[in-house]
């Protein structure tokens, strides 16, 4: 009965479906927790500061494999 259900938290821009990822590791049951909580953050796809809803976030699996897609400078 172990549910280890975690993952990095992305939060998914409603515009486009993009996915931002906040590098914040949560459980599902603590994203259900604050599903409905909403987070003001500058958008890199939108290239505005938007709310994002929780309720749409996602967890990313973590992949101790590879290194997380940082491009550095946008
Ligand atoms: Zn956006």
């Amino acid at each position: 009965m172990e549910e280890q259900a975690a993952g990095l938290l992305a939060l998914v821009c409603a515009k486009t479906g993009g996915e931002i990822n906040t590098g914040a590791l949560y459980r599902r049951a603590d994203l259900e927790r604050v599903r409905d909580a909403k987070l003001m953050l500058h958008c890199r796809f939108c290239r505005e500061t938007h709310l994002f809803r929780f309720a749409d976030a996602r967890l990313k699996p973590i992949d101790g494999n590879k290194p997380p897609p940082s491009t550095g400078t946008d």
